[in-house]
């Protein structure tokens, strides 16, 4: 089968859907998934979005995003995201996200690791849902759009060195040939490429290794953050997130002695691998979390999902320890993108996790990704928007049963890149050691 659009997306999470409500409502829009359309990482997302809450707050923010960087960030990057953030919270509130707020009606902020002073706006703990659920929705109000769910990108069209559009698969093996000016690809980060993960296990990586094998550039894939606490479990499958704001608001880590190993808010990949070391001096699987210092009523009203959970897996958090151990959770590397979101390929995008503008560095800052995923899904759609005209419409002439089958060594074929980067960089920071 061959469809036609001005745009497809590839992603129904907040990268292609705050894209796609960006895109003039004259565009004919195809957006597809994977999976089911909320089942994406968006919905997980659980402790909050960062958000400049001052003037006064710039010098800190940046400084505490290039600290958890380790100062590798992209400092354009970093600046657009921060200065962006308030007309970005102002938009999700339009479209009815009901964030926390104090008693006085102004938003209230929360804080995580890594962060000098509370600048995290969050709804509960299911601030992805929240905001994921509410921009669905308003793209389901689109007449511009038409959403294909279980459907599997598993190539770009290129033509004459420019992406012309996707080729898809349905879970009856059949293939749709989507042929579009622009594609835009959101297809958030690489969990389901690891046993330990709080991602979606459909998450494969697959916009990697399609760039890959169409020479699209990458950036630093090797750059893959740990997060330090999920629930241990002996189960297989997503692992459950215990979300770093619980620490922000007081949750202390303890060794099998009852004992503080490490300061809780330091950021992400240094308490990571303290535990993993106290893991081994323990010779443990897991290292403890306690909510107790969190007044009980705090726990309820702050971290309902979470409180309920642990109860289903038989832990009462407002009077009892958790057994947490880390897992993969998120990818700072990605496609290589520049400041509007473009590829090194023409008419091809990248947005949200699956794309690296460079703002989080080797360590992303807690609560910086749905920001950085919605400010730049924007400044995609803006572009797309500008240089439209600027392309004539190409009518690819393939033969789409050639490319049955070509994704089977997709997964392999990534893992492998980021084994190579991974020694290409110790092999490097050895070097400059010297
Ligand atoms: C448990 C958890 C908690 C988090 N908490 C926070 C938080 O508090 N604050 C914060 O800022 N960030 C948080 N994050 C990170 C944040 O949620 C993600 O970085 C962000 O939502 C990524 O959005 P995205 O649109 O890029 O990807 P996703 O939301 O993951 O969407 C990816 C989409 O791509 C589709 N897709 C993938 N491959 C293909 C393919 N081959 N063909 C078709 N479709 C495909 C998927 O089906 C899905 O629709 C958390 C993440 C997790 C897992």
């Amino acid at each position: 089968m061959k469809i036609t659009a001005d745009i497809v997306i590839v992603g129904t999470g907040v990268g292609g859907l705050y894209c796609v409500l960006n895109l003039p409502s004259d565009k004919q829009i195809i957006m597809i998934t994977k999976s089911a359309v909320d089942e994406s990482d968006s919905f997980l997302a659980q402790g909050g979005i960062c958000m400049l809450k001052n003037d006064d707050d710039y010098d800190s923010y940046f400084e505490d995003t290039m600290r958890a960087g380790h100062y590798e960030n992209n400092k354009e990057s970093v600046d657009i995201m921060i200065r962006s953030s308030r007309d970005i919270i102002d938009d999700l509130i339009s479209y009815g996200v009901d964030f926390h707020r104090r008693e006085d009606g102004s938003l209230d902020f929360t804080k995580e690791g890594a962060h000098s002073t509370p600048r995290i706006c969050f709804h509960e703990d299911e601030t992805g849902k929240e905001i994921t659920s509410h921009l669905l929705k308003a793209v389901q109000e689109l007449e511009n759009v038409k959403i294909i769910e279980h459907c599997k990108m598993i190539d770009i069209i290129e033509e004459n060195g420019r992406c012309a559009g996707i080729i898809a698969q349905h879970p009856n093996g059949s293939m749709t040939e989507i042929d579009a000016k622009f594609t835009v690809l959101a297809t958030g980060g690489v969990g389901g490429l690891f046993e330990n993960s709080t991602n979606y296990p459909h998450l494969t990586a697959d916009a990697l290794a399609i760039a890959m094998k169409h020479g699209v550039e990458l950036e630093n894939i090797d750059y893959i953050q740990i997060h330090p606490t999920t629930l241990y479990s002996r189960k297989r499958g997503r692992r459950f997130l215990i979300s770093e704001s619980v620490r922000g608001e007081g949750a202390v880590l303890f060794n099998s002695h009852m004992e503080r190993f490490v300061d809780e808010l330091q950021p992400r990949d240094v308490v990571a691998a303290a535990i993993f070391e106290q893991m081994k001096k323990d010779n443990k699987p897991y290292v403890w979390l306690s909510m107790k210092p969190i007044p009980k009523e705090d726990i309820l009203s702050h971290f309902p999902n979470i409180y309920k959970r642990c109860r289903e897996e038989g832990y009462d958090v407002t009077r009892e320890c958790i057994p947490v151990v880390p897992a993969q959770h998120y990818f700072m590397g990605g496609i290589k993108v520049d400041r509007y979101s473009k590829t090194s390929m023409d008419n091809l995008y990248a947005t949200g996790e699956t794309a690296c503008n460079g703002v989080h560095g080797k360590n992303r800052l807690a609560s910086n990704s749905l920001l950085e995923s919605l400010v730049f899904a924007k400044r995609a759609a803006k572009h797309i928007a500008q240089t439209f005209d600027d392309y004539d419409t190409i009518t690819p002439d393939i033969d789409i049963e050639s490319c049955r089958g070509c994704d089977s060594d997709y997964e392999k074929t990534v893992k492998k890149e980021i084994e190579r980067m991974k020694q290409y960089h110790e092999q490097h920071n050895n070097d400059t050691e010297c």
